[in-house]
């Protein structure tokens, strides 16, 4: 399997030389040059599978001979271990029509770890297999960095930046982060926003003598790594409903989202021939997704603050990859749109494509108050408490299942992470134990103006021969 960029600008590239660019070099976004089918009964024989087992088969799909099955296997079994249930990602019926997948069982308690652990097992593989220098960088609102992290601490031949906006992560997220005191792991709480830490970040990357100096690689959720880790769940919880329901209903999954990174893994699995009806969409009230498939207008609008931080984006940064599909991989067609997005502020697609968003997704943005009330609704008929990011989640099926379906909603955090909103609904929850020990751990992490030199000056510091 080849992999190439929706720019069209980039020379096909393996598995792994793919993972290593990140972003491609033209500014696009790596793609596998042609989707594997799975033939209905390979699907079958899939069924039984163990988690670790799914993962294996689709990765060797995608990885060519770049990394042997022996060396896979060890990395899955290794990447899998830390989470806190032998199903990786269990599936919970809570009535006829709703299913929730759990993601949150992994060691920071959000979606996040399914692909970062596997992430930092990968980069782990490579440093030591072909010598590489791995200097993992980003920015986080959160979620990213606490998983990114986790998945490296410790590890030889790699260390990890990760820039948080000083006091405008959760106490939870930036503990999680904060607390590990590897000497490979270094946290640099910027005074500033996400965007500013995005931005500096950005800025690193894009020069390509700085980044190529330093070795940089990143770990954000354009990625195809990612991408390809996350679609592994979308198998396994079709397999893990009631088979009645397998056979005689549509399935539908509703994915909490905010840069498109899961939802993409969803579309990937449709084409590679997982019978999943509708892709559900659920955002907050930063809903330009939703807004593109109702309108089919893709526009940037003003940044609210909600319950579901992590899905508080603008700008869906996979977004991109699904424009190349609808577009019929027509690179010049991605580029146009891509500058025009740029130039004009939006895109906007003709009426036959907006057909066709529509044919491949639904989509439902929950308010502020809608969150809320599913939380405490939950919570009292189904003894049920979702985390603000899952409630959205929820009211999007709510809002977009119909008689003969049942919905999969996928549950990408766990409430214990995102207290703020379940306190407002007035429930006190028992906080797991691996949570409430953090409370009372110290902190390491520098804190720095939103300052370019003075971040390029302590990651050289960090970079420097110990
Ligand atoms: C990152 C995150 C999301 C959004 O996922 P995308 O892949 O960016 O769409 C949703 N919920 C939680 C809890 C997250 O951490």
């Amino acid at each position: 399997m080849q992999y190439v960029s929706t720019r069209g600008q980039v020379a096909p590239k393996g598995f792994i030389d793919t993972v290593l660019m990140g972003l491609a070099d033209d500014g696009g976004l790596m793609i596998p040059a042609e989707i594997p089918v799975i033939s209905p009964e390979a699907l079958e024989e899939w069924k039984n599978l163990s988690y670790e087992e799914l993962f294996q088969q689709i990765f060797s799909l995608y990885i060519n001979d770049e990394i042997p099955a022996e060396d896979l296997k060890a990395m899955v079994k290794r990447s899998y271990a830390s989470f806190r249930t032998p199903e990786v990602t269990p599936v919970n019926k809570i009535n006829d029509s709703l299913y929730i997948l759990e993601l949150f069982h992994g060691p920071t308690f959000a979606f996040k770890d399914v692909a970062l652990q596997f992430m930092g097992e990968f980069y782990s593989y490579v440093s030591k297999k072909q010598n590489e220098i791995i200097h993992i960088l980003g920015a986080t609102s959160g979620d990213t960095g606490a998983a990114a992290i986790q998945g490296v601490r410790g590890k030889d031949g790699i260390k990890i930046c990760i820039l948080h906006p000083h006091q405008k992560v959760s106490k939870i997220q930036e503990l999680q982060m904060t607390t590990v005191n590897d000497e490979n792991v270094l946290n640099l709480s910027v005074k500033g926003n996400f965007d500013d830490c995005q931005k500096v970040i950005k800025d690193l990357f894009a020069d390509l003598d700085f980044k190529a100096k330093h070795h940089l690689r990143a770990i954000n959720s354009i990625n195809f790594v990612r991408i390809l880790a996350q679609t592994v769940y979308y198998f396994y919880a079709y397999f893990h409903i009631d088979a009645e329901a397998q056979a005689s209903k549509k399935v539908n999954i509703s994915v909490p989202s905010g840069n498109f990174g899961n939802i993409f893994s969803g579309f990937l699995a449709k084409r590679m021939g997982l019978p999943i009806h509708k892709l559900i969409i659920a955002t907050n009230e930063n809903n330009i997704l939703e807004r593109f498939v109702r309108t089919g207008e893709y526009k940037p609008g003003d940044f609210k603050s909600t319950h579901s931080p992590s899905m508080d984006i603008q700008v869906a940064s996979n977004f991109e990859r699904y424009l190349y599909y609808l577009l019929d991989e027509n690179v010049e067609k991605v580029s146009e749109y891509m500058k025009q997005l740029q130039t004009e502020g939006k895109i906007v697609v003709s009426p036959e494509l907006l057909a066709r968003v529509q044919n491949d997704f639904a989509a439902y943005g929950a308010s502020n108050d809608e969150c809320l009330k599913y939380i405490g609704e939950y919570n009292e008929k189904y003894d049920y408490l979702l985390d603000p990011h899952t409630a959205c989640g929820i009211a999007a099926y709510q809002e977009c299942s119909e008689e003969d379906e049942v919905t999969i909603t996928f549950a990408t955090a766990h409430p214990a992470k995102f207290d703020e909103a379940i306190a407002l609904c007035m429930i006190e929850q028992k906080f797991p134990e691996q949570i409430s020990a953090l409370l009372t751990k110290p902190q390491y992490q520098q804190v720095v103006d939103h300052d370019q030199d003075e971040i390029v000056r302590e990651l050289e510091k960090f970079y420097g021969d110990k």
